[in-house]
């Protein structure tokens, strides 16, 4: 017998329980984007590993890092378990966006 891992992430479509396909598509969870399936009889079905980072996500309310500096930009580091859900590795390319003069919205390309 062997495992095989499976990644669904790929699929355009699964059974829904009522009978017809759920189609992919992002939906809200607990107030985060994710990817899943939505089917027209109103059933949402939820990636599982968005799922399982959504859990992490909820356990930490927030991490403070130290800012530094490199030549003339001051740089912040993003702690491993936050660049692990967010598939963030180095030559990732993000975006900052201001969002007011106390908050910076890091968004992932
Ligand atoms: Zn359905």
């Amino acid at each position: 017998m062997s495992v095989v891992q499976v990644d669904i992430s790929g699929w355009k479509s699964i059974p829904c329980e009522c009978g017809k396909k759920a189609r992919q598509a992002a939906i809200k969870y607990k107030g985060y984007e994710v990817r899943g399936w939505k089917c027209s009889c109103g059933n949402d079905y939820i990636h599982p590993e968005d799922s399982l980072k959504v859990s992490k996500l909820e356990k930490s309310k927030g991490v403070e890092v130290k800012v530094g500096l490199l030549g003339d930009s001051v740089i912040i580091r993003i702690p491993k378990e936050l660049s692990e859900i967010y598939g963030i590795r180095k030559g990732s390319t993000l975006k900052l966006v201001p969002e007011g003069l106390s908050r910076i919205e890091i968004r992932k390309k």
